[in-house]
């Protein structure tokens, strides 16, 4: 089957992001979100950064004129009914995607791909509610997409090989690398990173190194190109949460418990970036350490 209209759910930080690029390779964009507000924000995020790209010499003027062009926003779910693909992207909690994906379903064509970019949600039970598990997988970017090479192509049990073969080819043609992982919670990339930020916390909550010290060490002392701290800050501390949670109760192993300095900064609304105040406080000049 041949993708030409791309469906975006959710407006945030990967939403925009995954908009950008679908854009710049050529796909119309369709992108929706509850809030009127984040929409408009994430347009003149994907112009900011389009803008840095040709500044840089990474893309020309006129490709950005035309990726602006290619993508139009929507308050409406049902206007992503006819899309070819509809990549779901919406905050990191399965009560908010099972109930998008059940008022969606009703208005999608048949042909229709549909794909969450969940960090670690079963995509086994997300398709099952929906009405075609046949054509529904994982398909994770990394955060900030225009950047990052990976996607991680996620299959449910029912998910069919058109189905994978078509997203395998959206990959290429996006002109970026594809690794398959098995639905299991928080699937390759989260499975390995996040226990280790959630290990990173508990290093500050037992008091065994500051904020700054733990970024440093782990900057410095493996060549990571930022620190943990640093990291789950600039994914979401709200993100960071839910997937530990996922790993919790998915994997049954108390080596997955979040740390409770981590629900902690959750709790008092200190998300990182995006809401200014995590590990870090970015309201200043130069981000400051909180601890
Ligand atoms: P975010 O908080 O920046 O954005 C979420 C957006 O979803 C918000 O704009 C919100 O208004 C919107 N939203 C909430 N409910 C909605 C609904 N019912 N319909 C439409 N829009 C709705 O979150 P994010 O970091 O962009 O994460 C989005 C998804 O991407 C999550 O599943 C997350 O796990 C995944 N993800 C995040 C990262 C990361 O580094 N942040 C990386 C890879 C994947």
């Amino acid at each position: 089957m041949t993708v030409q209209t791309v469906g975006v759910i959710g407006a945030g930080q990967m939403g925009n992001g995954i908009a950008h690029v679908f854009a710049v390779a050529g796909y119309d964009v369709l992108l929706t979100d509850i809030s009127r507000d984040a929409l408009d924000k994430a347009i003149a995020l994907i112009d900011r950064n389009l803008e840095r790209q040709v500044s840089r010499d990474k893309i020309t003027a006129e490709v950005k004129a035309t990726a602006m062009g290619h993508i139009r926003t929507t308050l409406k779910l049902s206007d992503l009914g006819q899309c070819d693909l509809v990549i779901e992207a919406a905050t990191e909690r399965e009560t908010v995607k099972q109930a998008i994906f059940e008022d969606l379903v009703p208005h999608l064509k048949p042909e229709t791909i549909l794909t969450s970019n969940t960090s670690s949600i079963s995509i086994t039970r997300l398709a099952s509610r929906t009405d075609r598990p046949e054509k529904f997988m994982g398909f994770h970017f990394m955060n900030p997409v225009p950047v990052m090479q990976l996607v991680e192509l996620i299959r449910g049990i029912a998910t069919d090989e058109p189905t994978y073969k078509a997203l395998h080819a959206v990959v290429e043609k996006l002109g970026k690398t594809s690794a398959t992982a098995e639905d299991f919670p928080a699937f390759i990339v989260n499975r390995i990173l996040m226990p280790m930020i959630n290990e990173a916390v508990y290093t500050l909550y037992e008091g065994v190194g500051s904020v700054s010290s733990i970024d440093s060490a782990m900057k410095l002392g493996t060549n990571h190109p930022m620190g943990p701290l640093e990291l789950a800050d600039f994914i979401g501390l709200d993100t960071c949460l839910a997937i530990m949670n996922v790993l919790h109760d998915g994997l049954a192993d108390t080596k997955y418990r979040p740390c409770p300095l981590l629900t902690k900064y959750v709790e008092a609304g200190w998300l990182g970036r995006k809401t200014g105040r995590g590990f870090y406080d970015y309201r200043g000049e130069t981000p400051v350490p909180t601890r």
